[in-house]
């Protein structure tokens, strides 16, 4: 690893720095200076049409999805320079929100897995952030147990080769305003649970989708449920063979963690700034030896991130697969954010309970305080990446799993209306 640029790597700095300074949408940048993790980031104008516009900007300068093939809408550049481009895009990096999914999990799966014809229609408007993708992978009984999913997928009984999808899912981001889902279905109930399952992809305007907001105890609907009802897809949808959609759903869950967990931000800076800033018994908390301490804490778990994300994105400069080792990253960041945020409201006193305009830090410690119990969920939650890095990184025994063996539809489950892998 090498920290400094590269001659090449400081040109191309400075060509993303001059045309960022000359495209941005500078009249966001005070709310999205404020913005935190989990916080809605622009107010003043809907947040999907101003994340919408600066992908649009950005993909017409030739600045987006930087890593992807220029013929699917990227610009054939070097993981470190898709690194450059996220350091210097800054706040403006809090508008791509909406594509996150799409473009970090979605669109590597169809890259991997569609047929060329697919990829040259589905992966430029996905760039662009014209179309908004969402992952349809979670279920009321298959969240860390994946592969328990029971949304099934038959061949249509009129020949034409079109498969027949019913069922649920649950906890879908951002499906209510998708055009596009990867849908994981089980198509094989006589075989064991992870063989039996086919990935697809489908428009979320076919007939039979129904996306149902959650409502959630902040007030926002970030996720939802999604309901399938006699749902045609084509055979052409259909992600890698019938059978391995476990193959094909490994391709989107590494790139999921690799996603949510690489550079992920910790807030050590803000917290750093706000203990010069706040006063403890009189004198700046910086200076009280206990707030000292747990500063240096973070500060050490924060470069430990940093350099464990720059190894990732070096194997990945090699042409490497991202691998379970990526797990650590939001292992580390997720209960990294929640104590540092707890930590950050103690400092605040009793106006650490307060969460509105008047809070200190405008709230923002309050925000991370709220989301970082779902980091620590979504893409895998702590516990079962603890196991990943136990088994597949170093090399521990497996966690015991009494169903490995057992044909889906024998698997007993209190749920289960019928035998025959229906529920
Ligand atoms: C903000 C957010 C966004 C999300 N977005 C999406 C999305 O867009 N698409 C999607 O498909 N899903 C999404 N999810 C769902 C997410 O992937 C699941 O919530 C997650 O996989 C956990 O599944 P579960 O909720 O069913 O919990 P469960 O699997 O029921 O787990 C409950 C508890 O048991 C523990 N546990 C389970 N199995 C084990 C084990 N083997 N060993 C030790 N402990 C275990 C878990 O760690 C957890 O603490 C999202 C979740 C969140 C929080």
């Amino acid at each position: 690893m090498d920290f400094e640029d590269t001659p090449q790597e400081a040109a191309f700095r400075t060509r993303a720095r001059a045309w960022i300074e000359a495209n941005a949408p500078k009249h966001l940048a005070p709310e999205l200076k404020r913005a935190s993790f989990g916080s809605s980031a622009v107010t003043s104008e809907d947040p999907l049409k101003a994340a919408k516009a600066w992908q649009k900007k950005k993909a017409e300068g030739g600045w987006a999805c930087l890593h992807w093939p220029k013929e699917y809408g990227g610009a054939g550049c070097t993981p470190i320079e898709r690194v450059i481009w996220n350091q210097e895009e800054g706040i403006y990096g809090a508008l791509t929100g909406p594509f996150i999914i799409g473009q970090g999990m979605c669109g590597p799966t169809v890259m991997a897995w569609a047929a060329e014809e697919h990829k040259r229609r589905l992966l430029p408007p996905l760039a662009s952030g014209e179309e908004i993708w969402c992952q349809l992978f979670s279920e009321p009984a298959g969240g860390s147990d994946l592969a328990g999913l029971r949304t099934r997928a038959v061949p249509a009984d009129d020949g034409s080769g079109d498969w027949i999808v019913n069922g649920q899912k649950i906890w879908t981001s951002g499906a209510q305003h998708s055009d596009w889902g990867l849908l994981i279905t089980r198509t094989d109930p006589d075989v064991p649970k992870h063989k039996g399952l086919t990935m697809f992809f489908l428009s979320m305007k076919t007939p039979g989708v129904e996306v149902r907001p959650i409502k959630q105890a902040n007030g926002q609907s970030g996720f939802n449920e999604v309901y399938f009802t006699d749902v045609r897809i084509p055979d052409s949808q259909r992600l890698g063979p019938v059978g391995k959609g476990w193959e094909v759903s490994l391709t989107t869950l590494m790139n999921e963690r690799l996603s949510i967990g690489a550079g992920m931000s910790t807030f050590f800076p803000e917290l750093f700034r706000m203990c010069l800033e706040t006063e403890v018994e009189g004198r700046p908390a910086v200076d009280d030896p206990a707030v000292r301490s747990k500063l240096a804490q973070f500060a050490v778990r924060q470069s430990g991130l940093r350099y464990t994300g720059m190894r990732a994105i070096t194997a990945l400069s090699k042409g490497e697969t991202p691998g379970p080792e990526n797990s650590i990253g939001k292992l580390v960041a997720g209960a990294t954010m929640q104590e540092l945020a707890t930590f950050a409201l103690d400092l605040q006193g009793q106006a650490g309970v307060v969460w509105d305009s008047t809070s200190p830090q405008e709230g923002r410690f309050q925000a991370l305080l709220m989301r970082s119990p779902a980091t620590r969920i979504e893409g895998g939650s702590d516990e079962i990446l603890r196991n990943i890095i136990g088994e597949r990184v170093l090399g521990l025994p497996g966690d015991i799993r009494v169903d490995k063996d057992v044909a889906f539809k024998d698997i007993p489950t209190s749920g289960r209306a019928k035998k025959g892998g229906k529920a």
